[in-house]
C-alpha cells in the first residue's frame, strides 16, 4: 500500500467515512448510515486541511488538496459495503440455521 494511500484511508477511518471489520481487519463504507454524505463531506474538509496546513501531507500531495480528495472518493468508492468476511458467515449461519429448523418442527 502507497504512503497516499495510506493517508487516504487513514483519513476515510478518522472521519468514519470507511470502517473497518474488527476481526477481519477489512475496509467497508457502512451503507445502512444514512450520515454517510455527511461523513464523506467531513473527509474531505480534513484532507483539504491537512494539505493546506501540514507541511508533510503538502510535500506528499505538491499542496493540491484535489489530489487527496480524488484519492479519499476512489478509496472510499472502492470499499464494499459492508465486511465481506462478516456478510459470508452471516449467510452460513443463516443457511445452517434456517433448514434444519423447518423439519424439526414436526416430530413423529
Ligand atoms: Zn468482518
Amino acid at each position: 500500500m502507497g504512503k497516499r494511500q495510506e493517508i487516504a484511508i487513514g483519513i476515510a477511518l478518522q472521519t468514519q467515512a470507511l470502517k473497518i471489520c474488527p476481526i477481519h481487519n477489512q475496509l467497508y463504507c457502512d451503507d445502512e448510515e444514512s450520515t454517510d454524505d455527511a461523513n464523506m463531506a467531513r473527509a474531505f474538509a480534513v484532507a483539504v486541511e491537512l494539505v493546506h496546513q501540514h507541511q508533510p501531507y503538502a510535500e506528499e500531495f505538491r499542496h493540491d488538496p484535489h489530489e487527496l480528495t480524488d484519492l479519499l472518493s476512489q478509496t472510499i468508492g472502492a470499499a464494499p459495503a459492508s465486511c465481506p468476511g462478516c456478510a459470508s458467515q452471516r449467510y452460513s449461519v443463516k443457511e445452517e440455521a434456517g433448514a434444519p429448523a423447518a423439519g424439526a418442527a414436526a416430530p413423529a
